[in-house]
């Protein structure tokens, strides 16, 4: 059986108490291998190697820094088959999904900001004369980074990549569920010429591994992705160093489809919004709005799109949805559609597993599952299902729609689907969200600011966003 080992000072360790932790597959409910239990000490290791290679790394001239990165995308893309296998083998995606977009991804993240870094330009002043003020950019010292199990390498990537192109040095905490393509990372990141302790993985638990390395002093910044409530305890942990934080956390986004809408045109795209990678991206839109004149016919034409997508073997191209990733994730989508039918909704598809050939029998399967008829004071409006689960209502009125996507503790996105752009402006401008997609889904520009409002994050990354966020900015004032 494969044992995973930490990436710390450039080697691949055992963890120190020898403690490892199973990896389940979510296709077939058996262990495919193993990966470490990391303790404290483990941590600090390596955020020791993190801590020596610091001078090194930030004294790197930007343009030798960028060299570097662009070769890490390189051979992303050169073992693009390998570690997409691999991030669908752990997350259950289809394998032409972590090929057209895990992946890819991944190797732009550092394609972006290796050309990002080379383009950054500081802001000067001058006082009428009597002194000239300018800014420094500096790096900010050891990264600690922290990436969910949904978008594995994708995500994880879209901190390293700007952290160590702004100087900094990391140590990386992926989710416990997920963490082969991190591992296979390290390799690559050797071959690439990163030196030896400016990336370092510690894989094990949120709590004791993750914690630690928000609680650990010389850790003076934090950048998250994951669930509001981990969200919340990060903060905590992190408040009595007032360490720098970013939080991309959970969502529960609203799909707005006014009457106007090509609905042939519309449906596969919405369809695609609420399911894709099982329903298992935060930006999934869960809470559709359909106005009242089309409600009837998009549900019939929705109904009748979802029932056509395949779920089954993520390794067969065929396959749109794969299994959900792990038990826990399994049974809290089952628990929250019970929820929903005790509330009133009605199943008007999906809710049970797929037929399946034996090898699948005990594997987290669910068929894509849409809801209608729920109450507007239901829980399940209010809650993140973070899985192939979205609910059905109809407003009347334009501000209807914005008033229910508002009501919300989440304010991370929303998606418009309409002719008339006047009205999707409008719109756009009074949704309290980070995010608003009109008559598209997901399209992301990495030069635009991301993150959420309300409980879904803190802060902005992205572009020049990422690039404040991983520096220091100093002004010097010189007296003429
Ligand atoms: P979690 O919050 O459970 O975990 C995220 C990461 O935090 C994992 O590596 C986890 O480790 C770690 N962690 C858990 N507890 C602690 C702790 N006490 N201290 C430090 N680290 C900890 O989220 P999921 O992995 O379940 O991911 C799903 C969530 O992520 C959803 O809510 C989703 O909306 C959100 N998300 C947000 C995105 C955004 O950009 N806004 C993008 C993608 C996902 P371990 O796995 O071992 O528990």
């Amino acid at each position: 059986m494969e044992q995973l080992k930490n990436f710390i000072g450039g080697e691949f360790v055992a963890p120190n108490e020898g403690k490892y932790l199973d990896k389940i597959s979510p296709m077939t409910a058996q262990k495919i291998y193993e990966l470490p239990d990391s303790s404290e000490v483990d941590v600090v290791l390596a955020i020791k190697a993190a801590q020596g290679a610091f001078s090194e790394w930030s004294e790197k001239k930007a343009v030798e820094r960028s060299q570097i990165l662009n070769r890490v995308a390189d051979l992303i893309d050169q073992h693009r088959e390998a570690l997409a296998r691999a991030e669908s083998e752990d997350v259950g995606k289809p394998l032409d999904l972590s090929r057209t977009l895990d992946i890819p991804r991944a190797a732009l993240n550092f394609r972006f900001f290796a050309s990002a870094i080379l383009h950054k330009h500081e802001m000067a002043s001058d006082m009428d004369g009597e002194a000239i003020n300018y800014v420094l950019r500096q790096p900010v010292g050891v990264a600690g980074l922290i990436s969910p199990w949904n978008l594995p390498l994708y995500l994880l990537t879209w901190k390293i990549a700007p952290a160590l192109a702004c100087g900094n040095t990391v140590v990386c905490k992926p989710s416990e569920w997920t963490s082969k393509t991190a591992f296979m990372l390290g390799s690559l990141l050797n071959e690439a010429g990163v030196p030896k302790g400016v990336v370092n993985m510690v894989f094990g638990k949120g709590d004791p591994a993750g914690a630690y390395l928000v609680k650990h002093p010389g850790v003076p910044l934090i950048s998250f992705t994951g669930g509001t409530a981990t969200g919340e305890k990060i903060q905590t942990l992190a408040a009595p160093y007032v360490k720098k934080l970013s939080l991309e956390l959970g969502g529960k986004n609203a799909t707005i489809v006014m009457k106007d809408a090509d609905l042939a045109k519309v449906i596969p795209q919405i369809a695609r919004a609420s399911f894709l990678n099982q329903g298992e991206i935060c930006l999934c839109g869960s809470k559709i709005l359909v106005q009242e004149d089309i409600y009837k016919e998009f549900t019939e034409q929705f109904v009748k799109h979802v029932e056509s997508l395949v779920v089954g073997d993520p390794m067969d191209s065929k396959t749109f949805m794969g299994p959900i990733v792990s038990k826990t994730q399994y049974d809290k989508v089952l628990s929250l559609l019970e929820v929903a039918k005790k509330d009133g909704g009605k199943v008007l598809t999906g809710g049970v597993r797929p037929e399946l050939p034996a090898a699948f029998k005990d594997g987290y399967f669910l068929r894509p599952t849409v809801i209608g008829d729920l109450t507007n004071c239901s829980e399940i409006h209010q809650t993140e299902i973070f899985g192939p689960v979205v609910t059905l209502n109809s407003f009347k009125y334009a501000h209807e729609a914005v008033k229910w996507a508002n009501n919300s503790p989440y304010g991370l996105s929303a998606s418009v689907w309409t002719k008339n752009l006047n009205q999707a402006h409008k719109i756009a401008a009074d949704l309290r969200v980070g995010t608003v997609w009109v008559n598209t889904w997901l399209k992301r520009d990495l030069r635009m600011p991301f993150g959420g409002a309300k409980a879904s994050g803190l802060g902005r990354e992205g572009g020049e966003h990422s690039l404040d966020f991983f520096t220091e900015t100093k002004t010097v004032c010189i007296q003429l």
